[in-house]
């Protein structure tokens, strides 16, 4: 687990500003939700705190260091996109071992990782099996599991939902927020979805328009939106 602050984030892509002086303040262990129209800029802030992207100014600290500068590699993270970016040649269990591999992990821990992962995942019957002969959700679990199978201390989803038909949505949806639960880490989730970002959320970031439009607990947001914007985004009553 780690904390996660943004201070005053700004980033521009040539002459159009993406975001505005973001703040985020995530405490350590919360499922934090950023939630917000299509093109606010929440993929761009997710990008960001990857390391996949620079910032044009602020700083982002995960606890006590600052990683602002770092690269993905040095930043201790795991993320979930909506395309699964499976390897399609190699099998499940190939996949899963990727990253451990890369960090030089013994067999013997490796092995146990994968077990363990694979069927808390509900995926051990799936090992020897190529990406293509799964399906949507199977896919979705097999990226999950490759996330989690590293202990990272933070992760990061980018609508990891939005390729699943809605009776699979909900089930991963679940999934997602049991294995953050029992790893005790701390995630960011992106996505436009308001029921998604109602249900998951621990603390809430409302976007609009590169700026953080509102921040607090689902319930308090919808009860008491600040503007126009928040309260119609989410439906609240008039
Ligand atoms: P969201 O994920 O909320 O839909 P994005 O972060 O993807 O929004 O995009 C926010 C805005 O930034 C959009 O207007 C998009 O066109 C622009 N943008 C994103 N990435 C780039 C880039 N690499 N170059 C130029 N503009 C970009
Ligand atoms: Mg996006």
């Amino acid at each position: 687990m780690v904390a996660v602050k943004a201070q005053n984030i700004v980033k521009r892509f040539g002459e159009v500003t993406v975001l505005r002086g973001v703040e985020l303040d995530i405490p350590d262990g919360a499922f934090a939700v950023l939630v917000g129209p299509s093109g606010c800029g929440k993929s761009t802030l997710l990008r960001l705190l990857a390391g996949l992207e620079q910032v044009s100014e602020g700083k982002i600290l995960f606890g006590e260091r600052e990683v602002t500068q770092l690269e993905p590699r040095d930043r201790d993270i795991a993320m979930v996109f909506q395309s699964y970016a499976l390897y399609p040649h190699m099998s499940v269990r190939r996949n899963l071992e990727f990253g451990l591999r890369l960090r030089k992990t013994d067999a013997a821990t490796m092995n146990q990782r994968v077990g363990e992962v694979a069927k808390m995942l509900d995926i051990a019957h799936l090992l020897e099996r190529l990406p293509k002969d799964l399906s949507g959700g199977q896919r979705q679990r097999v990226a999950m599991g490759r996330a989690i199978v590293r202990r990272p201390a933070l992760f990061l989803f980018d609508e990891p939902l939005s390729n699943l038909d809605p009776a699979l949505r909900t089930q991963v949806r679940v999934d997602i927020r049991k294995q953050h639960d029992e790893l005790g880490a701390t995630s960011v989730y992106v996505t436009h979805d308001q029921v998604e970002a109602m249900t998951l959320a621990d603390v809430l970031y409302v976007l609009e328009g590169g700026e953080v439009q509102q921040r607090g607990r689902p319930i308090d947001i919808y009860d008491e939106p600040r503007n126009c914007f928040v309260a119609g985004f989410l439906g609240s009553p008039a």
